[in-house]
């Protein structure tokens, strides 16, 4: 989820003061990638490329923001999520209505209760809803981590997302064509001591429900990363699109080793640029020109009216159009640009990618994947 934090604010302000400095770091000399296929294409201007948002959650009618789509030819898939919060009704009622009105901006994933999950006759619901969602526009599924670190058996054990209870759905959305977006487990930050210097030090700080170091009750992240592993080899014909890095961030090694084993594996990089700045450029851009068909972009947005008590104003509305266009611009300029720059206040040397390359990570892996309308 996309938050304004302090690293934000002392990024904008230090942005204001170091004037000839930013200029310095906007007008780098044009570095093209060495020995890569697509070396010497311009990356396309901003506005010129398509762009594929996969993984946004905006539940409001925010013309605004629909505007600022248009204007920067973006398009998103908005995911509901999740299945245990109480308010799966409320999120695909939105859902629906928003890709209704803005098919080409709002395409929508859906997902599914988990609360009932120890009740007879569970799977078989799961499935008359997803379908249903189906009708109304659901291009693709979700699941999320509370699958693995949440949900519950009767016994007291965690349900792991290979557990069988999945299988016969997972097997009903590789029939049906629709791929399953996953976010399992957590970066493995969650897992160790709280480190200021994380990416995710800002998340786990402030929500120590999901920080797991010291609390051996939870399934590893290797168990859960595991039996990930295990849908992919259970169902073979299924798209998986492992969110944010497929939990495996900090390790590209891990991530290239399960693209190569599993040809239904893909990756979006929601919420995890960051965690991409934090490698070497040459390894992320190796990573991006070995596997160009199978990474996907995404932000991680989130405007969720439904879950405040109050109604948000106009002014933290045009505030949060205002960040998304800016983070939007910023992962173009990291992965499109060439030369330096500051990244969150981290100094980064951008991939400069090819346009080939961008335009798989940008919308067609996106079209060939998900069968986005229009
Ligand atoms: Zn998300």
């Amino acid at each position: 989820m996309l938050r304004l934090t302090r690293r934000d604010a002392l990024t904008t302000l230090a942005g204001g003061m170091a004037g000839t400095l930013s200029i310095a770091c906007r007008n780098p000399s044009p570095r093209a990638p060495a020995a890569n296929p697509g070396a010497g294409e311009t990356a396309p201007a901003y506005g010129e490329i398509l762009k594929f948002d996969i993984h946004s959650h905006v539940f409001e009618d925010l013309p605004a923001l629909a505007d600022m789509l248009r204007r920067n030819n973006f398009r998103t898939m908005n995911i509901c999520n999740n299945g245990t919060d109480g308010h799966l009704e409320t999120m695909h009622r939105i859902a629906i209505d928003l890709c209704g009105k803005y098919p080409d901006l709002f395409a929508f994933a859906s997902t599914f209760d988990l609360t009932r999950i120890n009740q007879p006759g569970y799977t078989g619901d799961v499935i008359r809803w997803l379908d249903g969602t189906f009708k109304n526009g659901a291009v693709a599924t979700k699941i999320w981590k509370d699958v693995g670190l949440t949900v519950k058996k009767p016994d007291g054990m965690y349900f792991l997302p290979d557990d069988p209870i999945f299988d016969p759905i997972y097997a009903h959305l590789a029939k049906r064509g629709k791929p399953l977006l996953a976010h399992l487990a957590e970066p493995i930050a969650a897992w160790l001591p709280l480190d200021p210097k994380s990416p995710h030090h800002h998340y786990y700080s402030t929500h120590p429900e999901w920080h797991l170091y010291g609390k051996p009750e939870y399934p590893s992240h290797a168990a859960i990363i595991a039996a990930r592993d295990h849908i992919l080899e259970k169902h073979p014909a299924l798209t998986l699109i492992g969110a944010h890095l497929g939990s495996l961030e900090t390790d590209l090694d891990a991530i290239a080793q399960r693209l190569q084993r599993y040809p239904n594996f893909n990756i979006e990089c929601a919420a995890r640029t960051r965690d991409l700045t934090r490698h070497r450029s040459e390894k992320v851009r190796a990573l991006f020109m070995r596997y160009p068909d199978r990474i996907l972009y995404g932000l991680d947005g989130a405007w969720q009216p439904y879950l405040r008590d109050k109604p948000p104003t106009d002014a933290e509305r045009q505030a949060y159009i205002k960040r998304l266009d800016q983070r939007y611009r910023q992962d173009y300029d990291y992965y499109a640009g060439s030369g330096t720059m500051q990244y969150d206040g981290w100094p980064v040397e951008k991939l400069a990618l090819p346009r080939t390359v961008l335009e798989k990570f940008y919308n067609q892996n996106a079209r060939r994947l998900i069968a986005f309308p229009g």
